[in-house]
């Protein structure tokens, strides 16, 4: 079957111009396109029931004939008539119709109607049925009609008719072994298709909605298993490239470790080993480190990195935000230059000559790490011999960028590093292309921090506390409220509550810092927080990233209610970080919204990021928690990844065996359920 295309047979062209523009919207661009396009739900057209016995709550359909019709002007313009079977009647009432319905639904005539029955004033009632007149005898559907995701100008009868087109044309032939199928209990492709879009008489409705009947479960199992391919196919592609071997010398690490006033943790020992396995093998390492916030990432990160200087390599660290990157910047040189490294920075906002200069020392190889933000990864930045590559927040970027990384003329080492903490679930499905290694417990000594939710009208308590805590020597954070609508607005209310604070604060440092502060700014800013110089830091979320202050030890945080739950950990990790008790005082306005409330009990009753992430994403679903920044991704439209765990597990599994041993069989899946995926990954 070499060669053999089954998502490439395009629509005829007898649909063509507007037709197939509004498919093209639904993602409808071949028959396998709409062999996929799976019913939402379904209406149960096959049996009638007797209208007093016709059960609410649910769609139903009955028939009888009309015996009373008029049209009320009051209170409400409508078109009533009254139905009658054998068992009783109800009436039907119409809000928007037009004269010839008026005329042709006369008394007398035989009408089958469904809809919702309900209780209303007259009695049962339904509102705005679907309805035809019929003949006494008019047969019923032999099957539940599928009720299909559509848009605007595209009817569900089009749909049906040509989907019912599709299923005739298309090919439907299983490309999966057989022998999966069976270890896994799943039935074949064409058959469970067929149910699903035709079911039979006696499928059973209820077991089809939830999706938990059989064909559902081979649908979702296949989704899932083009998702695992797709991205176990690029990681296999990644890994057949040759990188440098980055075996541990020593010379370098041994000296940094050696005047670290810390000792790592058990598990930053275990990532450490985990990493330094990968770079010392021929092949691009491709890891992703997740550790929660202040867990301890940025040591590993340079320990890893002083391992590729030590084989004449260079490393490079990119962090997100500015103000991120200069303090990785300034965290490594006070490591690193003591060992003799030479640490360059290369940010977008750099002088033409310093950035000529930065250029030139990557080029010679002159620079033996680089520091800085996207600005690294520009075509204009050449390395001499770049060994490793490290993400730092990689969370922040997206999919593809991920993947450009990867496209780079010669394979460096990569390191993604990562707060966000991933539940295992989501890390399967989003990260299957990745090796993951996890730090899961903090420094030792850490408090955690106190958290207290306090509603604005108690406002001035908070200051007095603020007060408080500062002139006791302590340093504090206040973050000013996102307002995502508009920056400038958010600018200017972080001026604004600057100004309020330094005139509240007499005796106080108080400092500023926001993203549109010139960067050497923003550095002199952060040093002197830093540097015990400012004694309250007005910022705004920039600062949710990476910021490490330990003696910073309160914060404030504005209208916490607008912010994300990942943001508000994330914010609320940059106090507790020394050894002092720390305590985020979360400002809400009140009243509450439902489910603002929720949100808020979850950051209260939690540290531990990786169950706040758990919650959260069971609040929000897979999509809005990793938010559109990943949207990249080809996202999942019919399997779920917490319900549907075991597929996902068996899905993955099936993914890295299909490849080994079926390679035609995996391609041809991909080409049913990822056509445009495929000519993505094609590198
Ligand atoms: P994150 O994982 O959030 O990036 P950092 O790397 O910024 O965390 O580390 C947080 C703080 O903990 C830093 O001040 C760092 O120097 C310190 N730290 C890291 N590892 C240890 C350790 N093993 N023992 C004590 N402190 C540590
Ligand atoms: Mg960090």
């Amino acid at each position: 079957m070499a060669g053999h295309t089954p998502g490439k047979a395009a629509l005829p062209p007898a649909i063509s111009g507007a037709l197939s523009e509004k498919l093209g919207r639904l993602g409808l661009l071949s028959w396998q396109d709409l062999i996929l396009h799976l019913p939402l739900r379904y209406e149960d057209e096959t049996h009638l029931f007797p209208i007093r016995e016709a059960p609410g709550g649910r769609t139903v359909q009955v028939e009888g004939t009309i015996i009373q019709r008029e049209v009320r002007p009051r209170p409400r313009q409508a078109f009533v008539l009254r139905i009658q079977d054998a068992s009783g009647d109800l009436w039907m009432r119409l809000f928007h119709f037009y004269p010839n319905q008026v005329a042709q639904l006369t008394v007398g005539r035989r009408i089958r109607l469904l809809g919702e029955v309900r209780a209303g004033l007259l009695g049962p009632e339904m509102i705005h049925p679907q309805h035809r007149i019929v003949d006494a005898g008019t047969p019923l559907a032999d099957a539940l009609t599928p009720v299909y995701p559509t848009t605007a100008g595209v009817s569900q009868t089009r749909l049906r008719t040509l989907i019912k087109q599709a299923l005739a044309a298309a090919d439907l032939t299983d490309p999966l072994p057989e022998a999966l199928l069976a270890r896994l209990g799943l039935p074949p492709f064409a058959g469970s298709v067929r149910h699903l879009h035709e079911p039979p008489p006696d499928a059973d409705s209820a077991k089809l909605a939830s999706r938990r009947d059989p064909a559902w479960r081979r649908m979702k199992f296949d989704e899932l298993l083009a998702q695992q391919l797709s991205m176990r196919m690029h990681y296999r592609e990644r890994r057949a490239q040759r990188a440098p071997i980055l075996a541990a010398r020593g010379h370098l690490t041994q000296q940094l470790f050696a005047r670290l006033p810390f000792s790592l943790t058990p598990a930053q020992r275990r990532v450490l080993h985990e990493i330094g396995a990968d770079l010392g093998r021929p092949h691009p390492m491709q890891r992703l480190l997740q550790g929660d916030v202040g867990s301890g990432k940025t040591v590993v990160a340079a320990l890893a990195a002083l391992t590729a200087i030590e084989n004449g390599a260079q490393a490079a660290v990119m962090a997100p935000t500015e103000l991120l990157a200069e303090q990785h910047f300034a965290k490594l040189s006070a490591w690193m230059a003591p060992l003799g490294v030479r640490v360059a920075w290369l940010a977008a906002g750099l002088r033409k000559q310093e950035k000529t200069h930065c250029l030139a020392a990557l080029a010679s190889g002159h620079a033996q790490l680089a520091v800085g933000t996207h600005a690294l990864f520009q075509p204009e930045v050449a390395f001499h011999s770049l060994g490793l590559a490290i993400v730092d927040e990689q969370h922040r970027f997206g999919v593809h960028q991920r993947l450009a990384l990867n496209r780079k003329g010669t394979q460096p080492h990569q390191l993604m590093m990562s707060a966000t903490p991933i539940p295992r679930t989501l890390s399967m499905s989003y990260y299957a292309d990745l090796d993951v290694s996890v730090i899961d417990e903090l420094p030792p000594g850490r408090q955690p921090v106190a958290t207290k939710l306090v509603a604005d009208l108690r406002r001035d308590e908070v200051t007095a506390r603020v007060r408080a805590a500062c002139l006791a020597g302590r340093q504090a954070y206040w973050v000013c409220p996102l307002i995502e609508e508009s920056e400038a607005l958010q600018l200017k209310t972080a001026t604004e509550t600057y100004e309020r604070l330094r005139a509240a604060f007499p005796e106080l440092r108080v400092g500023l810092v926001h993203g549109r502060l010139p960067a050497p700014d923003k550095v002199a800013v952060m040093g002197a927080f830093q540097a015990g110089a400012l004694d309250l830091l007005v910022a705004t979320t920039v600062i949710e990233v990476g910021v490490d202050v330990p003696n910073a030890s309160l914060m404030v945080i504005e209208h916490a209610e607008r912010m994300g739950l990942s943001q508000l950990h994330q914010l609320r990790g940059r106090v507790g970080r020394g050894s002092v008790e720390s305590v985020c005082i979360l400002l809400y306005a009140s009243p509450l919204s439902e489910t603002a409330r929720a949100r808020l009990k979850i950051i209260y009753e939690h540290q531990d990021g990786f169950e706040i992430a758990r919650q959260d994403l069971l609040l929000r679903g897979p999509g809005e928690y990793l938010g559109t920044r990943q949207s990249g991704a080809a996202w999942l439209r019919f399997a779920d990844i917490e319900h549907d765990q075991d597929l996902l597990e068996a899905a993955r599994e099936a993914a890295d065996e299909m490849l080994e041993r079926f390679p035609e069989a995996a391609q041809r899946h991909l080409e049913r359920w990822l056509p445009q995926r495929l000519d993505y990954l094609k590198v």
